[in-house]
């Protein structure tokens, strides 16, 4: 006789077997929960991943004994029990035990019509999982006796031998099938994808099969007890008669629903008994698996069988929902319910969403850079957009890339789409800081500005005024309008969030420009605004004009005069500003861009702008032309103006110190932080400072009234990082602009970059983009040097990061290891930037 190693044991599923998830899977503890809670479930026997393994292996193993288990003649199912049920797994295998015998007898009991589709659909299953034949030979045929022969003949002439009779035999292949099919590659890859890890175990639960079918109230269903996309309780499910399995899920039409309602009979009407039975059950169940569970159950003439239960499949908002639901009843801890939902699920909730039940007609992709979805017109200019926002018309604003002067364009949109650009180019951060669903880099989109059309992936032409939908959520770019979901900001989603305030320990502030963002940033309960960058004040049309003026002045006293224009209009952003905040710090940075970003770019615009400055067309281009930069973004900006024309920095000082005292004559109080941007050397702190404390001496005396107020630097070049322990003997806080630092220690353009990221990630020279998340191995040391060459110059100085990283988990992890005090990030990320907080401190 041939002799085995001696293989691990199966089990019978009892309330006192020791069955855990780890060695026997997810599904066999499961079952054993429901067991213990007296749930009728029929007779399991679970084999544990190791005694799996050795099936995979070819380890024969004794098949008759298990059989022995379920009775004379059994019919048995086959179920994948993975540790977790993400994983996935082999299918279920449904009426083991099936041959002629069993057939005859079913016949007499639920005659010919019933036990010929049972049997087929049995050859079926076979033929297809287990032993690997064509599914086109055999499934797709209606139940008949005449398909039941034609598929078992099928099966004979494939195999070269009919179809197996022996249920060992049939057990043994299914078995081992099955062990096979966990350990083949794409199933390993396919998992591996999930998370899971490369000796990933697979358990099998054997258990009998309750029929579905009978002379009595028979069928099958499933039931759960909240709604799948809002979390709501709410019974839903679907159930067929005389069925068996999950069928009632794919045989809609014929499918009954399971509470009493207006489309037809129900399970509540026909089995009212069977309908309480259940939702008993189903509230035990969640209270002892602690989750919301969809039962899946089978009748056999008027008896319940449970079979199966598994977590209940849902979207985001149903998550969280659930997650605080659980809590508040107690059933799982309030960290807990942090823990369950994903900090990255909540920037989906913010916004209107595309509802992932609707159609989606997909023409175009690219990066999702800006969550959300957005139905609108089609316009390819702001001008456009400000038109079509006139006339109460949704639209999207479609550009091969977005320039600062599209802000009023951004605002007046519904969402964006370029053609160009990554995810810091200027699309994108303008369309994160507005809540704005945004697209970039869709390069497989073709734009014809001036034929006002677009070409789609598919060779579709869209034009001017047709309806198109962006799903910043997942980059995709949808013809028509698309069925939305409205955000769910509501009680539950606070609540989650104030639990994890209770919990975090790094602030969160939020990067905000405008009363608007910063109304947003109060909305999601940011502890202060981390950046606030006053360039973008500066595009609205009066101060734009201004500005210009300024540009344009011959003399200082010409520039004086532009600057004194602008500054009311300064110190009124900052007293509503530092109103909304109601005494949160604000920390306001000192212009930055480039000066001949204020000029018009195209010929129409200079003559515009020679007509409103009453001067010559040629002097208005020559000036222009005398500030481009070959480089820009390495030119005369942040502090290197500051120091060439200080005046913008005075008149900017003084807008913050007298709105500091406008809001201590009404009652406030406020300590502003004045932040210099681009700082490469002490000596720019030190010329900075000398004139910002000067000014405030003047405001001082002029309005007779004391005030306090931190100036602060900006880490945004690799030698400010370097030189942290310098710059830190006149600034109280260092504020870290990853995404400069990112462009300047790479030498990497951010507003280039998107052309040949792909490229560079998918061929693996960066493992993301690191405008993205931060390259904690370059970028994140110089962050570590300067935070620790800063705090060795001053212990107290504050620390933190406010570039689009700022809202990342990971780069919160990271900031909070090196002590950092907060992140600042778009006030749309803030809710998703306090729970990964709330998680890191758990
Ligand atoms: C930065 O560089 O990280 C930053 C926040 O400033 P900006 O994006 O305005 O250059
Ligand atoms: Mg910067």
């Amino acid at each position: 006789m041939q002799k085995f190693d001696p293989l691990p044991d199966f089990a019978e599923i009892t309330p006192s077997a020791a069955i855990a998830a780890q060695t026997h899977g997810w599904r066999a503890k499961c079952l054993q929960r429901l067991i213990r809670l007296d749930m009728p479930v029929p007779r399991s026997v679970s084999l544990p991943a190791s005694l799996v393994r050795c099936i995979a292996a070819g380890q024969a193993m004794d098949y008759a004994s298990v059989l022995h288990l379920f009775g004379e003649r059994p019919l048995i199912s086959v179920r994948p029990s993975p540790a977790n049920p993400d994983w996935g797994g082999p299918s279920t295998v449904l009426n083991i035990g099936m041959n002629g015998a069993r057939h005859a007898e079913l016949v007499e009991r639920h005659g010919q019509a019933a036990a010929d589709a049972l049997y087929l659909r049995f050859v079926q299953g076979y033929a297809v999982h287990v032993a690997r034949l064509d599914p086109d030979m055999f499934e797709g045929r209606e139940p008949s006796g005449e398909a039941l022969r034609a598929a078992l003949r099928a099966y004979a002439d494939e195999m070269e031998e009919p179809f197996p009779e022996d249920p060992a035999r049939q057990l043994s292949e299914v078995l081992r099938s099955m062990a096979r099919a966990w350990e083949g590659t794409s199933a390993r890859l396919l998992r591996q994808a999930k998370g899971a890890p490369e000796d990933a175990a697979l358990g099998l639960v054997v258990q009998a099969m309750a029929q579905g079918i009978g002379q009595g109230i028979s069928g099958s269903g499933v039931i759960q007890f909240v709604d799948p996309v809002t979390g709501e309780p709410q019974i839903t499910g679907r159930w067929l008669r005389q069925a068996q399995d999950r069928a009632a899920l794919r045989d809609t039409d014929e499918a009954l629903y399971l509470t009493r309602d207006a489309r037809g009979p129900s399970l509540q009407d026909i089995a009212p008994g069977i309908f309480e039975t259940l939702s008993r059950q189903g509230t035990a169940c969640r209270a002892k698996l602690r989750e919301e569970m969809q039962i899946e159950f089978t009748i056999e003439d008027g008896r319940l069988a449970v079979i199966d239960a598994v977590r209940v499949q849902r979207s985001s908002r149903a998550g969280l929902r659930i997650a605080v639901d659980l809590a508040d009843a107690g059933i799982i801890t309030r960290n807990e319910a942090l823990l369950r939902v994903e900090p990255r699920a909540l920037s989906e909730l913010l916004h209107p969403q595309v509802d992932p039940r609707g159609p989606r007609d997909v023409f175009a992709r690219g990066i999702a850079a800006s969550p959300g979805g957005a139905t609108g017109r089609i316009v390819f200019s702001s001008a456009g957009a400000q038109a079509s926002a006139a006339r109460g018309e949704p639209c999207i604003l479609v550009k091969r890339e977005t320039a600062p002067e599209d802000i009023r364009g951004m605002h007046s949109a519904a969402g964006v789409l370029t053609e160009r650009g990554g995810i810091t180019s200027h699309a994108a951060v303008i369309g994160r800081g507005l809540g704005l669903p945004c697209i970039v880099g869709a390069s497989d989109l073709r734009i014809d500005p001036r034929e006002r059309r677009i070409t789609g992936a598919d060779g579709r032409v869209f034009r001017e005024g047709d309806i198109v939908t962006v799903d910043g959520t997942t980059g995709e770019v949808l013809a028509g309008a698309a069925d939305m979901l409205p955000p769910a900001l509501d009680g539950h989603f606070r609540k989650l969030l104030s639990w994890a305030d209770a919990v975090r320990d790094i602030g969160i502030r939020a990067n905000a420009d405008t009363p608007a963002d910063a109304q947003t940033a109060r909305d999601f309960e940011a502890q202060g605004i981390g950046l606030c960058r006053t360039e973008h004040m500066f595009f609205e049309d009066a101060r734009l004009v201004a500005m210009r003026e300024m540009i344009f002045a011959d003399s200082p006293k010409d520039r004086a005069a532009a600057l004194a224009r602008i500054l009311p209009m300064q110190r009124n952003d900052f007293v509503q500003l530092f109103e909304i905040m109601e005494g949160l710090p604000v920390c306001i940075r000192l212009f930055d861009p480039p000066l001949h970003e204020f000029l018009p770019h195209s010929r129409d615009g200079m003559r515009e702008l020679a007509e409103a400055l009453d001067r010559p067309l040629s002097e208005v281009t020559r000036r222009a032309e005398a500030l481009t930069e070959f480089n820009p973004m390495l030119g005369m900006r942040g502090v290197r103006l500051g120091i060439v024309l200080p005046e913008i920095y005075d008149m900017q000082a003084q807008a913050i110190f007298e709105a500091t005292i406008e809001i201590a004559a009404r009652g406030g109080s406020v300590v502003p932080e004045i932040m210099i941007p681009l700082v490469s050397a002490k000596r720019e702190v030190e010329l900075v400072k000398t004139r910002v404390d000067a000014v405030a001496a003047k405001v001082r005396t002029a309005k007779s009234r004391d005030f306090d107020y931190k100036l602060g630097v900006m880490v945004e070049t690799p030698r400010a990082a370097l030189r942290a322990g310098d710059i830190a003997q006149h600034a109280a806080f260092l504020s870290f602009g990853t995404n400069d630092l990112t462009q300047m220690t790479y030498g990497l353009s951010r507003d280039d970059a998107g052309r040949f990221m792909n490229t560079y990630v998918q061929q693996g020279v960066f493992p993301e983009d690191p405008f993205h998340i931060l390259d904690v191995d370059g970028v994140g040391e110089l962050l570590l040097i300067g935070a620790e060459r800063g705090r060795r110059t001053r212990e107290k100085l504050v620390l933190s990061i406010c570039g689009e990283h700022g809202g990342n988990p990971e780069s919160i992890s990271f900031c909070r290891k090196a002590g950092f005090d907060y992140v600042s990030c778009s006030p749309y990320r803030v809710p998703l930037a306090r729970l990964a907080a709330a998680h890191l401190a758990l």
